[in-house]
């Protein structure tokens, strides 16, 4: 495999920043850490219902990026954790959908074009593959109702009953949605590890991405969340590390800088040292050129 090496200003690297005041507030937070990149909730992500977001915060939200350098592309929004879009209980299905549907109009509003969201969880209640199809028919149902707004599954750990961990899953899923230009996939390291996808060395890198690229397609990967793992390869337990101090290591996250496929797509800490984002966003930003640990034949 011929892998191009990257550099620094084709790398967009922030994190999942407060959004505490208003969504207006996350571009200045994100540039204050030397962030060309952002994730944030449009809402509270603990409850159902929201205002809707009124002229004002939406004109300041706009101007903020222009402001600072964030073009709808460099933005990841995150949904509200309450949704499930493959929800075996018909109540539980449609008050999901519409909620999934009111935050891609949030997106919309924002100027936003990506949306990003748990794919969803059977709860034993539901086959695996019925629940992957009733995933997809959320998307579709969303994209009929909202234009513009890419759906960005991302991949989970495998906690519980959640989809979503197994590449084949999300595959699963792309196939069933009708528009694919309007589906991506954002891949986060520590559910990747946590779901038994080696990512410890260049070698274990260049087998999951590779593995990646044939099941699903790298075309498909508009996003990344880049986490370390407090737990161990396979455990299927989602719990976060500051980058170098979990199971994982910076071979991984030196390797994801390093690489031109994670080119001009968003690269989102959601760490859990936040004062040490400035160094990790700087160290994924502008690696040592000289040394650049992936090149292989
Ligand atoms: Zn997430
Ligand atoms: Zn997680």
């Amino acid at each position: 495999m011929t892998i191009s090496s990257s550099n620094c200003d084709r790398k967009w690297v922030g994190a999942h920043v407060s959004a505490a005041g208003g969504v207006d507030m996350a571009p200045i937070r994100a540039h204050d850490i030397g962030a060309n990149a952002f994730a944030l909730f449009t809402k509270n992500q603990r409850q159902w219902a929201a205002k809707p977001l009124d002229a004002e915060t939406i004109a300041r939200f706009k101007a903020n990026c222009i402001k600072y350098g964030f073009t709808h592309e460099q933005i990841l929004p995150h949904d509200s954790y309450l949704i499930n879009l493959g929800a075996p209980e018909e109540e539980k299905l449609e008050k999901s959908r519409a909620a999934f549907i009111d935050e891609m109009l949030r997106c919309q509003q924002l100027g936003l074009s990506l949306l990003n969201f748990h794919p969803g969880s059977h709860l034993k209640k539901l086959s695996e593959q019925a629940c992957l199809a009733r995933i997809a028919e959320s998307i579709n149902l969303a994209h009929q109702a909202v234009p513009d707004v890419v759906a960005v599954i991302e991949n989970t750990a495998g906690q519980g009953t959640n989809l979503g961990w197994r590449f084949e899953h999300l595959a699963q899923i792309i196939e069933q949605v009708d528009d694919k230009t309007r589906v991506g996939v954002c891949l986060d390291t520590c559910h990747t590890f946590a779901a038994g996808y080696d990512l410890r060395s260049v070698e274990a890198c260049d087998a999951t991405f590779s593995e990646f690229d044939q099941v699903v397609g790298m075309h498909y990967l508009r996003a990344m969340h880049i986490n370390d793992s407090k737990s161990a390869l396979g455990s299927k337990v989602d719990r976060h590390h500051a980058l170098g101090e979990g199971e994982i290591g910076w071979p991984c996250f030196d390797y994801i800088a390093n690489d031109a496929r994670f080119d001009s797509i968003p690269l989102i800490l959601e760490t859990i040292k936040p004062e040490l984002w400035p160094d990790e966003i700087a160290r994924l930003r502008c690696i040592d050129q000289k040394s650049p640990v992936n090149v292989s034949a």
